[in-house]
């Protein structure tokens, strides 16, 4: 168990860890262009600085991505927010994430869909991703140690698929679980290796794709590490 007990002072945070500095974080989300309000009012409650070593926490509502170990990182929280918004338009009841790493964007997506599957392939940040939304009571979560690319074929279909690493192409694995009317959210590299926050919506057998934005995301790997 990496985190200490869980009291109250902990959980609310004190100084840069402090519910001002959340709401400071959360005021420049909607001055950069985040309207979902249910979206804004979840990152005002949730405890970023737990999903990052204690080392790190203080730096925990800059608007900037932090490393989490193991090469990865915590998304800055206007992506978070971003992709969350994403998720939100598209009103999804069961939601597949690929990519857990520290949690963070897991736990605000289970406070924003009934059900929410995550798989993520370093045993190590999905164990500890575990012990933090176990902690923070995300019951509507199920968590698996898994290549992602394969999705979570015993839980099809999904109404959003969200990665949060970027693909080198396509994974069309996945948006075969996609449930019809289904939208996936993923960053995506092009050919010339520029990556794009694409969103491909499911209708029958089409897939219609939309490019949203430039971003930078850590790249989706294959296998598992034990
Ligand atoms: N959303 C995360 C950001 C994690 S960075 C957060 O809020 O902290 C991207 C994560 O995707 C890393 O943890 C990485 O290990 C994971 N990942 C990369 N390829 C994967 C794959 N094929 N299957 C599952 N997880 C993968």
């Amino acid at each position: 168990m990496h985190l200490p007990d869980l009291h109250p002072g902990l959980l609310q945070g004190i100084g840069m860890t402090s519910q001002r500095t959340r709401n400071r974080m959360v005021e420049r989300l909607a001055y950069q262009g985040i309207r979902d309000q249910r979206v804004l009012e979840v990152m005002t409650r949730a405890p970023r600085h737990l999903f990052l070593d204690e080392a790190l926490s203080h730096r925990a509502y800059e608007d900037t991505s932090l490393p989490i170990g193991h090469g990865q990182t915590l998304s800055r929280p206007w992506i978070v927010a971003r992709m969350s918004e994403l998720v939100v338009q598209a009103e999804p009841t069961r939601v597949l994430e690929i990519g857990t790493g520290s949690g963070y964007q897991t736990l605000i997506l289970s406070r924003l869909v009934e059900e929410l599957w995550s798989v993520e392939r370093i045993n190590a940040l999905h164990r500890r991703a575990g012990e933090r939304l176990r902690l923070l009571e995300a019951g509507n979560v199920q968590l698996r140690l898994a290549d992602g690319g394969h999705g979570w074929p015993e839980a099809v279909p999904f109404d959003v698929i969200l990665l949060t690493a970027c693909a080198s192409e396509m994974p069309m694995p996945l948006l075969a679980q996609l449930a019809d009317g289904g939208v996936m959210i993923a960053p995506v590299a092009d050919k010339g290796g520029r990556q794009w926050l694409v969103r491909v919506r499911r209708n029958g057998n089409q897939f219609e794709r939309e490019r949203l934005e430039p971003v930078r995301f850590v790249p989706l790997l294959e296998g598992v590490i034990r």
